[in-house]
């Protein structure tokens, strides 16, 4: 609905019915509230590399044993950070679950990352004790990792197992920091984002989706999208199947769905563009997976071309948007039921608890339905800040509540959501966050290198790729080849520059601000792949 008087738009979705905000409860207590009892002899979770599978009842028994652990062998106290640097599997979940149920703060962190953008990460969270395994220890800093507790040894797998003593548990509210993810939100290089327990039981959507269905994960688990997948599997009594291959490959994920009766896949649009190229190759890898019945596609535009190519080869399963950010617990707007799907360009409708507006960036005037501007939202999934960062929350974060998502958005009369473009620096490769600011600062660490400027540019397949401007110090020859094994040597495969363009100079506003746009419209012609 929208409100002309306010220039607000409302959800219509009926409300998540949630416990008084200001009843002491921890996210995981919730969570485990909503299960029948007795409890689903079905597996909680799935690892689809291993055919591991984890019951219901070991699942909330290791929960509950890790918990005690957490407390009793490693002292830890309601809100301690605790940074989690391992790959997807099954304990990740139940360690998730453990630390929230102590009132410690979980922070997961993409195993891949280098040991400088660990660094970067731990300063910013500043935690306590860290969670790795064997082969991500190394990443650590050394003031975490000879403390570090690693998922693959022999100790961790006796803290599942063995019940500690009864140890006093702490009060926890529901407005206590419950997770930190990483973004960089609108501008700038990565902050951490904090959620509380009462933004992660927003995550309940309303109907409940039926236990029988089988989700499976196949996007990471460090990122909000994947987080937050993995909370509502647990508290809606599913079979979560957890994709663990250690590189993505569209036929891996097709056998998976198969192999473990999948109805609900979520993914990020560069894999969905995979699978439905695998499935335009070879008709076989689509009748193996036969149970599946709705695709969710997220973290970055979904090209409408997809969403029309993927029914012709898929003709019983649907693609489901759905859009959001990490500042607001991930999705706040989706696409449910038939009507909604079938819009095609649009990533659905606000959730229950949402209100939104529209606002011209050069006027601050709310819009009414139909004209795109920047998108501002309210309510209760909306993060408490950026941790010790009060200068970049309230850039984000205004005294009333809004979030500016830096997104620039339409919203028509029947409440239909469309992402149309973005002012903010973001760039978005594969559905992964680059900050053009930190690829800028490592370029211009650079001794040959006087001044760099970062940008997206658009790719079929990844979405956007990062590209860089660079003005040479004068007299340099640095090469092309040469910049971007100086940088690849120092991030994670996504943030690696893909072409550089060397300039006289960057265009800067009066102020000394980067004109991003100008530099997009500069790369006239594709670039050619060397
Ligand atoms: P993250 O915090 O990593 O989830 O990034 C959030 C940003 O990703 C949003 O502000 C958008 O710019 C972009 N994004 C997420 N979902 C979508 C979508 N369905 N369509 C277009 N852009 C999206």
């Amino acid at each position: 609905g929208y409100c002309a008087d306010t220039g607000t738009f409302h959800s219509l979705r009926a409300p998540v019915p949630l416990p008084p905000p200001d009843l002491p409860l921890s996210f995981p207590a919730f969570a485990f509230s909503l299960l029948p009892s007795p409890l689903p002899t079905r597996p909680a979770l799935i690892d689809s590399a291993t055919g591991e599978a984890v019951p219901f009842p070991a699942f909330l028994a290791r929960v509950r044993a890790l918990a005690a652990h957490l407390r009793a062998s490693l002292s830890l106290a309601r809100g301690d950070v605790a940074f989690v640097l391992a790959p997807p599997g099954v304990h990740v979940p139940v360690l998730c679950h453990a630390l929230m149920a102590v009132g410690a703060v979980v922070s997961p962190a993409n195993p891949a990352l280098t040991a400088g953008e660990v660094a970067g990460l731990v300063a910013l969270s500043k935690p306590s004790v860290a969670f790795a395994v064997s082969s991500t220890v190394g990443k650590l800093p050394p003031e975490l990792s000879t403390s570090a507790v690693l998922l693959d040894s022999p100790r961790f797998l006796s803290f599942l197992q063995r019940p500690a003593g009864a140890h006093a548990t702490a009060v926890i509210h529901q407005s206590d920091p419950a997770a930190i993810l990483y973004s960089s939100g609108t501008t700038g290089r990565a902050k951490a984002v904090v959620l509380t327990h009462r933004n992660l039981m927003l995550a309940r959507t309303v109907p409940a989706p039926p236990p029988d269905d089988v989700p499976m994960l196949a996007v990471p688990m460090f990122h909000i999208y994947g987080f937050v997948f993995c909370l509502i599997a647990a508290m809606s009594a599913q079979t979560l199947v957890l994709h663990t291959a250690r590189r993505f490959n569209a036929r891996d994920v097709l056998a998976a769905v198969g192999r473990f009766r999948v109805t609900r896949l979520a993914l990020a649009p560069a894999a969905l563009m995979a699978v439905v190229r695998t499935a335009e190759e070879d008709r076989s890898v689509v009748a193996a997976a036969s149970t599946l019945q709705t695709v969710l596609c997220g973290g970055a535009a979904v090209p409408a071309e997809l969403i029309r190519r993927f029914p012709e080869k898929f003709p019983r399963a649907v693609v489901a948007q759905g859009y959001g950010l990490t500042e607001a617990t991930a999705g706040f707007v989706r696409a449910i039921g038939a009507e909604e799907v079938r819009r095609i360009g649009s990533v659905g409708r606000l959730n229950w608890g949402t209100e939104a507006k529209i606002v011209d960036p050069e006027t601050g005037d709310a819009l009414p339905p139909g004209l795109p501007g920047e998108l501002w939202v309210r309510g209760h999934f909306v993060m408490k800040g950026y941790h010790g960062d009060k200068e970049a929350t309230s850039a984000i974060l205004d005294s009333e509540g809004w979030l500016k998502t830096g997104d620039v958005c339409r919203i028509d009369r029947d409440g239909f959501l469309f992402v149309v473009d973005r002012l903010k620096e973001l760039i978005k490769c594969k559905g992964y966050q680059v900050a053009p600011a930190e690829l800028e600062g490592l370029l211009q660490a650079h001794s040959d290198i006087d001044e760099a400027a970062v940008v997206g540019y658009s790719d079929d397949q990844a979405g956007e790729l990062p590209v860089a401007f660079v003005l040479r110090r004068f007299g340099s020859d640095l090469s092309e080849a040469q910049i971007k094994a100086f940088v690849a040597e120092q991030v994670v495969h996504y943030k690696r520059i893909h072409h550089v363009f060397f300039v006289d100079s960057i265009p800067r506003n009066a102020a000394g601000k980067i004109l991003r746009k100008d530099l997009v419209k500069s790369m006239l012609h594709p670039i050619s792949s060397k």
